[in-house]
């Protein structure tokens, strides 16, 4: 075989993948409007998402785990349907990777249990613990062969819906990055409940919760990493789910701006009349994709690297592509209502939809301005030159 016979071989598999990967998520939009009025994750859909073919492709198969580029184009396609959906699956994701990179004696069994599907929650966040992680107050004590962990996580997506939460607790009282770790949490454990549901202005179907442990007991098996290694874990999470973000983004962008062409020109006739004697309209819409199209190609320039060079890209690069490809999701759909008018702002009208679900990409798993800082913190490290 030559080498381009191969490279046809490759390319074709990837693009059945994406065939698949878009006929799935054409299956979500029958769901995302239902779900977002009613603030609920419809069941069907997590056994729709289990049933199909797309919850091995994202969590690696037959051994394999799948790529960043290979999540994140599965992650596109859901979030251009429904973007709750999306981040159902990528706060998932997020936690397989953690489990991964922790080297745990128990990660193979997880990540098992996960391709399985076991549904998990990421809970780092609390109520004075932010953006600032190291204000955290939930703990983690050591009591003969058990850990007893107390306090209050908040803003956890899948809560109430997930069986295992990834909780991270104090093990040491100084403000320093050693002195938090990671443990495993079954929903189930005596102490754990989940004490409200936020309703929030978009993600409206993905349940954001608040999870309580009350002097919650765990083996001490149940430590992911080492003790300490919570602030490292997590981080290092950060340039994999960062990008993960990313596509959420880019395919509420996405998603946003098929809309539009939907509602200002719904056949080819009605586009054509539109561009062409409508030209402000269609500049705008050249415009916005031109924004869409920025985003996708940064997103997968710094997920194909990264596969490439078998590494997690860099911070400044990971934060770059969650920062920038929200301000985009947030732009094209703001600009959508403006340009589609009066027939997007209906209840039932998705351009509205992903506009309230863009806002909330640019402040969660770090806000934008977060990003910004993290960037800042690497500029030595940029060399355009060997890229
Ligand atoms: C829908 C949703 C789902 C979520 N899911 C999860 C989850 O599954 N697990 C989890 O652990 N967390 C989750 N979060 C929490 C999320 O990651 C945090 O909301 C986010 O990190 C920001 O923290 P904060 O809301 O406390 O904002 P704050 O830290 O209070 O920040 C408030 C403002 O101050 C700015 N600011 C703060 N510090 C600085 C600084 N040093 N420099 C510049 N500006 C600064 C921020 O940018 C922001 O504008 C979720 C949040 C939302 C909204």
């Amino acid at each position: 075989m030559n080498r381009s016979d191969q490279d046809i071989r490759r390319v074709g598999k990837a693009g059945d993948d994406l065939i698949e990967a878009e006929r799935f998520a054409a299956l979500l939009a029958g769901y995302s409007e239902k779900m977002d009025r009613m603030e609920m994750f419809d069941p069907e859909v997590i056994a729709l998402l289990k049933e199909h073919r797309v919850w091995k492709a994202v969590h690696g198969d037959n051994g394999q785990e799948a790529t960043l580029t290979h999540q994140c184009r599965w992650i596109e396609a859901l979030a251009a349907r429904c973007t709750s959906t999306a981040v159902f699956v990528q706060s998932q994701l997020t936690v397989g990777h953690t489990i991964l990179l922790s080297n745990s004696p128990l990660a193979g069994h997880l990540l098992n249990e996960m391709r399985e599907g076991t549904i998990w929650g990421w809970g780092l966040t609390e109520a004075e613990a932010g953006s600032d992680i190291l204000s955290m107050k939930t703990s983690a004590r050591k009591e003969g062969d058990e850990f007893v962990i107390s306090g209050n996580k908040r803003f956890i997506s899948n809560a109430g819906i997930a069986t295992r939460y990834l909780v991270f607790a104090r093990t040491s009282p100084e403000r320093s990055s050693k002195s938090i770790s990671a443990f495993v949490v079954p929903s189930d454990t005596p102490g754990l409940a989940i004490a409200r549901y936020e309703h929030k202005m978009g993600l409206r179907a993905s349940p954001t919760g608040d999870v309580v442990l009350d002097d919650v007991r765990v083996p001490s098996a149940s430590l992911v990493g080492e003790i300490g290694e919570g602030v490292g874990l997590a981080l290092s999470t950060l340039r994999w789910s960062r990008p993960l973000i990313g596509a959420v983004s880019v395919g509420v962008a996405r998603g946003a701006f098929e809309h539009l062409i939907k509602v200002v020109g719904p056949t080819d006739r009605e586009l054509r009349v539109l561009t062409s004697k409508h030209q402000a309209r269609g500049h705008k819409l050249a415009d916005l994709l031109m924004q869409v199209f920025a985003a996708r190609t940064l997103l997968y320039d710094v997920t194909t690297r990264a596969d490439r060079n078998g590494e997690l890209p860099p911070m400044w690069e990971a934060s770059s592509v969650k920062a920038f490809c929200s301000d985009v999701a947030m732009k094209v759909a703001n600009e959508a209502l403006e340009v589609a008018g009066r027939e997007a702002v209906g209840v039932d009208a998705p351009l509205q939809r992903y506009y309230r679900d863009a806002k909330i990409l640019q402040i969660f798993e770090g806000t934008n301005q977060i990003q910004k800082n993290a960037i800042m913190k690497e500029l030595d490290l940029v060399n355009f030159a060997v890229k």
